[in-house]
């Protein structure tokens, strides 16, 4: 070892890499030195999930004061103050930060500022001062990517949209994924105009066509305004905001612009193709099913190898990794039923195979209950959960589960145990509900929908 400085440096302190770093120098003994060019934390706690959560809560608030008043409640004027919001979650943010500083540091983990870039497959670079390991771990995550349209450079992404000075009065999101949904969902709840626009016929491309109709419904309940088959053709600034060119209708004005077309992987300028680690045409870092790129002692995990662009598979994949180099215990993660969630209004929750995947392999009986929520009765909001098994005929086992409504990513995860341990429907019937729940549907959906193909 002593021929290294290091025994492995992560490039990239985002989750996944500081997982690693951490799970390497603590569990095994390591010494490790983790770069970073921006804030330790990196998307998820920085930019991402953590932000955009605190954003939802903020954004209920609305709903809650209304559903009040069927519990008796008179609510007085509310107001919100965006920028209290925004200074709120920029403290959280900060502590988080700290925590994130004093967890490397108890790992005895060092952290080295700036970016690093490879100089041979030993050989790191950051501002001009070098340093050696015998392994190298990439986790420099991904970034917007935004599409080449005229005035593209007017657009904002989730970067900005969260740490913007003041509440637009109207925004125009393009996109219709993850991201977009739930931004178009934080946005409407604080009170602006939001416009939704997807080149596609609906939002969520790749989740269960129940819930990405029932999304798009309650949606338009709440104002927000979807555009689909459109193409945004150009973006110009005017005097008093932006004016977009469209393919559908001819010009949309709007006070903001925020692209959410996906996010491609950073590999970019840390000397990749310099030592030659193979990249895909998108740029995503090769690997093989242990995190190994094409140069033996070099890893990569997480959104920059775009396999699953989700915190939670970063963290599997680093602890993984960590656990085949230095445990000598060569470990693949597992890709199938990973369960996610989309922090809409309402929320999504999803574990498993959609129907249409499902029928290409199986022959599916499906079961599905759509009610109006308990709270619902009493506040008088028109809006409806829904919840959808996909039963495989042939062995009765559950091959996805899918819900839309309040508290689904809470609930799925519970799910994701059962679809994950290859539950049966058998299964499902045998467990006892919790009354009164919208989980206990789950386990109370006798009669399957009529299948066309019988
Ligand atoms: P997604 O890949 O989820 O969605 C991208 C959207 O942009 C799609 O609707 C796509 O349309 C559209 N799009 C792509 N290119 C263009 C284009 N040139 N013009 C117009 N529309 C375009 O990406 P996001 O940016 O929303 O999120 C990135 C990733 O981050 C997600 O895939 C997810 O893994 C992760 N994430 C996870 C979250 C969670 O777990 N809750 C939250 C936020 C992000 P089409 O359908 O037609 O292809």
């Amino acid at each position: 070892m002593a021929e290294y400085d290091y025994d492995l440096i992560t490039i990239g302190g985002g989750s996944g890499g500081v997982r690693a770093s951490r799970f390497s120098a603590q569990r095994y003994g390591k010494k490790v030195a983790v770069i970073e060019n921006l804030r330790i934390g990196g998307t998820c706690v920085m930019r991402g999930c953590v932000p955009k959560k605190l954003l939802v809560y903020g954004s209920h608030f609305s709903d809650h004061f209304e559903d009040a008043e069927g519990f008796g409640w008179s609510v007085g004027e509310s107001r919100h103050d965006w920028a209290k919001l925004i200074a709120a979650k920029t403290k959280e943010l900060n502590r988080l930060e700290d925590v994130y500083h004093r967890l490397l540091r108890e790992a005895g983990v060092d952290e080295i500022t700036g970016t690093g870039k490879l100089v041979d497959a030993h050989t790191v670079e950051v501002d001009g001062k070098t340093y050696t390991a015998e392994h190298i771990l990439i986790a420099t995550g991904g970034w917007p990517k935004l599409p080449d349209v005229p005035g593209i450079e007017h657009a904002i992404t989730s970067n900005e949209a969260l740490d913007l000075e003041s509440l637009p009065e109207r925004i125009v999101i393009v996109g219709g994924g993850y991201i977009a949904v739930e931004f178009a969902g934080i946005f409407a709840g604080l009170g602006a105009e939001v416009t939704v626009i997807i080149r596609a016929e609906n939002i969520l491309r790749g989740f269960d066509q129940t819930m990405r109709e029932a999304l798009r419904d309650e949606m338009a309940k709440r104002g927000i305004n979807v555009l689909s088959e459109c193409q945004v053709k150009s973006i110009e600034k005017t005097d008093s905001g932006y004016s977009l060119r469209l393919d559908q209708v001819d010009f949309l004005e709007t006070d903001l612009v925020m692209y959410a077309t996906g996010r491609g992987p950073n590999t970019k300028g840390i000397g990749l193709e310099e030592v030659g680690v193979e990249m895909d045409k998108n740029g995503a870092i090769v690997v093989d099913e242990y995190s190994k790129t094409n140069i033996d002692n070099i890893y990569a995990i997480g959104d920059v190898t775009d396999r699953i662009q989700l915190t939670p598979v970063a963290l599997a994949e680093g602890m993984a990794f960590a656990r085949t180099v230095f445990a000598g215990e060569p470990t693949s993660m597992s890709y199938e039923n990973v369960p996610s969630a989309v922090f809409s209004q309402p929320p999504i929750g999803t574990v498993g195979l959609t129907e249409a995947d499902a029928r290409k392999d199986h022959d599916v009986l499906i079961f599905q209950s759509r009610f109006r929520p308990m709270k619902h009765t009493l506040s008088g909001r028109d809006e409806h959960s829904v919840m959808k098994l996909i039963v495989d005929k042939k062995t009765d086992r559950v091959l996805g589960a899918h819900m839309i409504g309040d508290d689904a990513p809470e609930i799925i995860q519970g799910i994701g145990i059962a679809v994950k341990a290859g539950a049966t429907k058998a299964d499902f019937d045998a467990t006892i509900g919790i009354h009164p729940t919208a989980a206990e549907e789950f386990v109370t959906m006798r009669e399957p929908l009529r299948d066309e193909e019988d």
